[in-house]
C-alpha cells in the first residue's frame, strides 16, 4: 500500500508524524487510541512475541514507533526515565573504559557517573566540547564513549556535533547525545554523526510534567541490542501507563514547542533590554557566543532561556519567589513555566571552585518557557524585576 502513494503522502511531516503512530496492537476494535496495556506477563506464543512486561510491552513498542520516526532512525528503546537510559548505556561499558564528557552535562549524570559506576571501574575524563582543542584530543586520549549534550544546561552552551562525531568516527569511538533541551523536533543528533540520541522524555516529549520517561534512539543495531538487554536486565522499563501519557503528549510537542519557541524568543528579546538584568544567554539571539553554530545545527533555539541578574543570591532568589505564573521548580519543558535558582538547586552539590568555572553564580536564574500568553508571562516578569530596584 504504502509504495503506491505519491511521495509527499509516503513521507509525512513531524506534525502529521507525531498523532499518527502505526500499530495499536488492537485492530479487531478499531480504537483511535492505544489502550493501556496493563498487564505484567503474556500468553506464551502470541503472534507479537510479547512475553514479559519488563522485557517489552505494547505500550512500549508504540511510543518507540513514534520516537523512529520522528528521530528518523530504526531502532528506539524506551525506559523508566532519563536517568534510567542514561544507565541503560553506561552499564554496556566495562570496567576500566573511559567516557570523555562535555564538563557541562546534567547534573544527575554527573552524580551517576562519579558515585555510582565509578565503583565499577568506570573512568570519566571532563573536558569542554565546545573548544578546538578538546575535538582534537578525542583520537589521543581514546576514549570508549563520548557523552555530549547541546544546549547544555544552564547555560546553553552549543556543541558542534557535526565535527565532534566526525572526528569521533576515525576510531569507531560511540557518540552519546543527551538531546532532552532540544528535542528531535528541534535537532537531530544521529543525522549530526551520533551513535545514540538520548531523551529524558519527562521533559517536551511528554510536556505535562505528570509522568517521567526516558528514551535511546539509534541506527545501529548492535547498540539497540545492548539497549534491550539492559531494559530487561536492569529492570529499567517504564510502566505501561506512564508510556501511554507520553504517546498522548508526543501527539501536541509540534505544537507546543512552536508556542513555547515564540514565547521564548520574544521574553529573551525583551529581557535583554531590562535594565536589572545584566545578560540574556538564548541560542537563537545574536548576541549568544555560538549562534551561527546554533542556526546550523538546529532549526529553532529552545524554550530555556538563562538569564544573569544584577542581583546577589537573596536578591536572585526573591525575583524568583516574586514571580506569578513561573513556579520556581526544577525541571523543564512542560506547557507550565517554571523558574530555577540553579546555584541554590539543581547545582546546589556542585563545589563552588567548580560552580565558579561553570559559570553558574548567585545572580543567575533559568526559565523554562511555557505555553501562557506571551503578555502575561512578559508582565510577570517586569513586575517582579521592578522589585529588584
Ligand atoms: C531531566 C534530564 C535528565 C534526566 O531525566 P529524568 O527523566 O528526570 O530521569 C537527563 N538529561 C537532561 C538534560 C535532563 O534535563
Amino acid at each position: 500500500m504504502e509504495s503506491q502513494l505519491p511521495e509527499e503522502q509516503s513521507h509525512p511531516r513531524e506534525s502529521t508524524k507525531v498523532i499518527h503512530h502505526g500499530e495499536s496492537f488492537a485492530n479487531s476494535t478499531g480504537t483511535v487510541m492505544p489502550p493501556i496495556y496493563q498487564t505484567a506477563t503474556f500468553r506464551h506464543g502470541n503472534p507479537e512475541g510479547f512475553d514479559y512486561t519488563r522485557s517489552g510491552n505494547p505500550n512500549f513498542r508504540i511510543l518507540e514507533a513514534v520516537l523512529c520516526s520522528l528521530e528518523n532512525c530504526n531502532y528506539s528503546t524506551v525506559f523508566g526515565s532519563g536517568v534510567s537510559a542514561i544507565t541503560a548505556i553506561a552499564s554496556s561499558l566495562s570496567s576500566g573504559d573511559l567516557i570523555l564528557c562535555e564538563e557541562n552535562l546534567y547534573g544527575c549524570t554527573v552524580r551517576l557517573f562519579e558515585q555510582v559506576f565509578k565503583k565499577f571501574g568506570l573512568r570519566t575524563k571532563w573536558l569542554d566540547f565546545s573548544t578546538q582543542s578538546s575535538i582534537d584530543s578525542i583520537n589521543t586520549l581514546a576514549p570508549s564513549m563520548i557523552w555530549l549534550e547541546s544546549p547544555t544546561n544552564p547555560l546553553l552552551k552549543i556543541m558542534d556535533l557535526k565535527k565532534i562525531c566526525a572526528n569521533a568516527k576515525k576510531n569507531q569511538i560511540p557518540v552519546v547525545v543527551d538531546n532532552t533541551f532540544a528535542t528531535a523536533l528541534l535537532q537531530k543528533p544521529l543525522e549530526l554523526g551520533a551513535t545514540i540520541s538520548l531523551t529524558s522524555t519527562t521533559k517536551y516529549i511528554n510536556g505535562h510534567s505528570d509522568a517521567l520517561g526516558g528514551a535511546v534512539c539509534t541506527q545501529d543495531s548492535s547498540w539497540n541490542e545492548k539497549m534491550k538487554f539492559a531494559q530487561k536486565a536492569l529492570g529499567l522499563q517504564p510502566s505501561p501507563f506512564d508510556c501511554w501519557l507520553i504517546t498522548r503528549g508526543i501527539k501536541t510537542l509540534p505544537l507546543r514547542l512552536h508556542r513555547q519557541v515564540d514565547n521564548a524568543l520574544k521574553l529573551a528579546n525583551e529581557l535583554a533590554e531590562h535594565n536589572c538584568v545584566q545578560w540574556v544567554k538564548y541560542p537563537f539571539r545574536s548576541d549568544h557566543p555560538q549562534n551561527e553554530l546554533a542556526r546550523k545545527q538546529m532549526t529553532a533555539g529552545g524554550a530555556i532561556i538563562t538569564v544573569k541578574l544584577k542581583a546577589n543570591q537573596k536578591e536572585a532568589y526573591s525575583f524568583c519567589k516574586n514571580l506569578k505564573y513561573f513556579t520556581m521548580a526544577e525541571s523543564l519543558g512542560g506547557i507550565e513555566s517554571l523558574v530555577c535558582h540553579p546555584a541554590t538547586m539543581t547545582h546546589a552539590s556542585v563545589p563552588p571552585q567548580i560552580k565558579q568555572k561553570l559559570g553558574i553564580d548567585e545572580g543567575l536564574v533559568r526559565l523554562s518557557i511555557g505555553c501562557e500568553d506571551f503578555l502575561d508571562l512578559d508582565r510577570d516578569i517586569k513586575q517582579s524585576l521592578e522589585k529588584l530596584k
